[in-house]
C-alpha cells in the first residue's frame, strides 16, 4: 500500500530472499492482504513502524510481551546478563532459580526440562508421554495449534486455516495416521474415542483456552473430562499452556480453573520475548528423560542465560495487580467491541478469556473450528485493513487471538472501541 512505502520496499526485499518474504507465515499478512507492517521498534503498548507510523499493538509478539514492549527491569536483566556471556552449554544458577520459579506457579511441574520453543517443549511433552505409555496415539482437537512437529500438524488451527492447508505437506501419513483428532469441548466424542482405542492412547494434548482457532473458552467439565479419561486409561493429559501459561494467571489456565495435568507447556510469556519454553509435570513421568531415563531430548540453546534472564525478569513482574488490570482492559474492550457490533446491525460475537480476545464475524458462540471456520473472513479482512489504518495493530487473521498488554492505558481501549466503530462502518 502507498501509505507504507518503506515497509511495501522491505517486503519486495525480503520476498527475494526469505519465502514469502517473512520467517513465520501468518506475519505475512496473506490473510488480509496488502503488505506487512515492518516494525522498527517498540515501547510500551505502542509499535513504531519502519515508516514511521506508530500502531497499538494487540499482538504483543504473538503472546510474550505481556508487560508490554521494553519493560526497563526485563530490558536491565538481558543486559546485565549478557555482559557475563551469551551462552555456556553448561548448568548455571540461573536455570535453576527459573525452574523454581516456574515451579512455585504450577504446582503440577515436580520436574521440568527448558527448550527454546514451544514447538520443542510439546515435540518433547509427546516423545516423552509416549515413552511412558509405550503408546503411539495422540488425540489433538481440531483447530489446536501446538507448533509445528509433524504428529500435531494435524487439523491444526490458526496458520493452517488462515491459508487453507488442512495439513503441511511434507508430513509422511505414517505419522498423522497416530494423531487422532476431535472436536473441541465435544465431550461425547472424547468418550466414544477412548471407549474405541483407549488401550493406543498415550496422551490428550490442548489448548485449556484456544487461541489458535481465535478465542474459545473450554466448556464447564471438559477440562476435567479429559483429566479423567486420561487417569482412568492409563494415558497422559498434556495441557498446552505455551499460551495460555503466565496469561490467564501466573499459573495459566491450570491455575485458574484449579486443575492438574500430568504434562504442561510452556513458552512465550516465560522467555520474556526470548526464545526459551519449557516442559514438564508428574516426577514419575520426567523421570524418565535422559540422562536419567531412555526418552532422548536435548539442546545445545536450552536453558539459554540471557533468555532465561529475560523470563525472569519478566515472572517477577506477574502481581495479582497485573491480572486485575488485565482484565479490567478486557472487559472494557470485550464490552465496547459488542456494543460497536450491535450498533452498526454486524452479525459477529466477541469472546473473551482475561487478556485474550477475539472478535468473531459470525453469531456466536464459537465452541469449537467447525463454529469458528464459519465466521466472515472478507468482512474480518476489511475490517482489519480499517483498524490498520486507525493505528490499531490487531492480529492479521480471524483464527488468531489478540492479547492485552499491562502497558495499555484506558485510553489506549477508547480509542481501539472508536476505531472498531469507524472499521466496521467502512
Ligand atoms: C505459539 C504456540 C506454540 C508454538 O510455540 P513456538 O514457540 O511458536 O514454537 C505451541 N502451542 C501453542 C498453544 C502456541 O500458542
Amino acid at each position: 500500500m502507498s501509505d507504507r512505502p518503506v515497509s511495501q520496499a522491505l517486503f519486495a526485499r525480503a520476498s527475494a530472499v526469505l519465502p514469502g518474504g517473512v520467517n513465520s507465515p501468518v506475519r505475512a499478512f496473506r490473510a488480509v492482504g496488502g503488505a506487512p507492517v515492518f516494525i522498527a521498534r517498540a515501547n510500551k503498548a505502542r509499535l513504531i513502524s519502519a515508516d514511521g507510523a506508530e500502531y497499538i499493538d494487540f499482538v504483543n509478539s504473538w503472546g510474550p510481551a505481556i508487560l508490554g514492549h521494553g519493560h526497563p527491569a526485563v530490558v536491565e536483566a538481558v543486559r546485565e546478563a549478557a555482559t557475563g556471556g551469551l551462552s555456556f552449554g553448561a548448568p548455571t544458577e540461573l536455570e535453576v532459580l527459573f525452574a523454581e520459579r516456574l515451579r512455585g506457579f504450577y504446582p503440577s511441574l515436580d520436574k521440568l526440562r527448558c527448550v527454546s520453543s514451544g514447538t520443542e517443549a510439546t515435540m518433547s511433552a509427546i516423545r516423552v508421554a509416549r515413552g511412558f505409555t509405550r503408546r503411539d496415539v495422540i488425540v489433538k482437537f481440531e483447530g489446536c495449534y501446538h507448533g509445528h512437529a509433524d504428529h500435531l500438524l494435524v487439523k491444526a488451527g490458526s496458520g493452517l486455516a488462515t491459508f487453507g492447508v488442512p495439513d503441511s505437506a511434507g508430513v509422511p501419513e505414517a505419522i498423522a495416521r497416530l494423531t487422532l483428532p476431535l472436536p473441541y469441548n465435544d465431550a461425547d466424542a472424547l468418550r466414544e474415542a477412548f471407549a474405541n482405542r483407549g488401550k493406543e492412547i498415550a496422551a490428550i494434548i490442548l489448548e485449556p483456552v484456544v487461541g489458535n482457532m481465535g478465542c474459545v473458552p473450554p466448556e464447564p467439565g471438559f477440562l476435567q473430562l479429559v483429566i479423567d479419561l486420561c487417569r482412568e486409561h492409563g494415558a497422559l493429559s498434556i495441557f498446552d499452556e505455551v499460551m495460555t501459561g503466565c496469561r490467564l494467571a501466573p499459573g495459566g489456565a491450570q491455575e485458574r480453573f484449579g486443575l492438574r495435568p500430568d504434562l504442561t507447556t510452556l513458552g512465550k510469556i516465560i522467555g520474556g520475548g526470548m526464545p526459551l519454553a519449557a516442559y514438564g509435570g508428574r516426577d514419575d513421568v520426567m523421570s524418565i528423560v535422559a540422562p536419567l531415563g531412555p526418552v532422548y531430548q536435548a539442546g545445545t540453546l536450552s536453558g539459554n542465560p540471557v533468555a532465561v534472564s529475560a523470563g525472569l525478569a519478566t515472572l517477577a513482574q506477574l502481581t495479582p495487580a497485573l491480572y486485575e488490570r488485565l482484565e479490567a482492559l478486557g472487559a472494557a474492550l470485550e464490552e465496547g467491541f459488542r456494543a460497536a457490533a450491535r450498533d452498526a446491525g454486524v452479525p459477529a460475537c466477541v469472546q473473551r478469556v482475561g487478556s485474550m480476545i477475539t472478535l468473531f464475524f459470525r453469531e456466536g458462540p464459537v465452541r469449537n473450528w467447525t463454529d469458528a471456520s464459519g465466521s466472515d473472513t472478507k468482512r474480518f479482512a476489511t475490517w482489519h485493513a480499517g483498524m490498520l489504518a486507525r493505528g490499531i495493530y490487531w492480529p492479521p487473521s480471524q483464527y488468531e487471538a489478540a492479547f492485552l498488554c499491562g502497558a495499555l492505558t484506558d485510553a489506549d481501549i477508547t480509542r481501539t472501541i472508536q476505531a472498531c466503530r469507524e472499521s466496521l462502518a467502512a
